[in-house]
């Protein structure tokens, strides 16, 4: 038996935000025939689990890019935290540009009660100044980024993070790319730290050991799977590292040319159940 390891933006979720019912049955008749379906993706896991919560699913979660595993009961079984000082020297950083930006750690997604209004301001600045489809692709990021599970809100940029919080990743939000890329050059060259990118305007930095690939592979071996006979599949950049580990890559429809590079197959988008169709194709199996 094998994992089946799944992203979840951009991959199993469609743009309306949802699960498909063609993709839970595809997920369900896996588990079925004894595979062992994980979801891995940038999300914190409390997160992912009241989304799958919703769907009535119970699967294992790799959450924060791979700095965590989580049974479907919720039990930790890998956390691989930033180290405290860097955390501290990293927000330093990012508290003198105007950026938005969240703190992934174990108990919430911890982040400034007005920084949304930094977004805000940001796609004001666009609206006038972008052709309507593009924007309105931007005001469904935004949406999607705030509408999280989990936040919890502080005043002051020194509240975000005590020496108690474990931090799994730092997420680094903004629609104006030269502004972004300014900031992630600051960082570009840090070889403590893995730096990987799941959205059209954001990048994340995680300890150097955290990745969906050496989650996944720590997993499978924990379950005493081949992950050299498993699949995967996804649509980012945060998800090449994973694809490298399987013998089954899968591409979504509507991931970028990169990715694409990096997988065996080509599945179709995520508004047409690429999962499922991909999940059949691996277990060689009619729909
Ligand atoms: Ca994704």
């Amino acid at each position: 038996m094998s994992l089946i390891a799944i992203d979840l933006d951009g991959t199993l979720i469609n743009t309306e935000h949802k699960i498909s019912k063609e993709n839970i049955k595809a997920i369900k008749k896996a588990q079925e025939l004894g595979h062992e379906v994980v979801i891995a993706t940038g999300r914190a896991h409390f997160d992912v689990q009241s989304i799958l919560k919703e769907e009535g699913l119970s699967l294992y979660t790799v959450g924060a890019n791979g700095a965590t595993v989580h049974s479907p009961a919720g039990t930790s079984i890998l956390s691989v935290p930033m180290q405290g000082d860097k955390v501290k020297e990293i927000l330093k950083v990012l508290d003198k540009e105007n950026i938005y930006y969240e703190v992934y750690s174990d108990d919430g997604i911890y982040t400034r009660s007005y920084a949304k209004n930094i977004l805000l301001d940001e796609l004001a600045s666009y609206k006038d100044n972008v052709p309507e489809d593009e924007f309105a692709f931007m005001e469904n990021q935004y949406e999607k980024q705030t509408g999280q599970f989990g936040y919890i809100y502080k005043e002051e940029h020194e509240e975000l993070y005590t020496d108690k919080q474990l931090v799994y990743n730092i997420n680094v939000f903004s629609f104006d790319n030269e502004k972004r890329l300014a900031v992630l050059e600051k960082f570009k060259n840090a070889n403590d730290l893995t730096i990987v990118q799941s959205l059209d305007f954001n990048f994340e930095l995680e300890h150097v050991n955290a990745s969906k690939g050496k989650a996944i592979t720590y997993l499978a071996k924990v379950l005493g799977m081949d992950i050299e006979r498993s699949m995967a599949i996804g649509d980012s950049g945060n998800d090449i590292s994973m694809l490298g580990v399987v013998s089954d890559s899968f591409a979504m429809g509507n991931a970028n040319d990169l990715v694409k590079a990096h997988a065996k197959y080509v599945t179709e988008t995520n508004d047409k159940n690429g999962v499922a169709k991909a999940i059949y194709r691996y277990l060689d199996i009619e729909e």
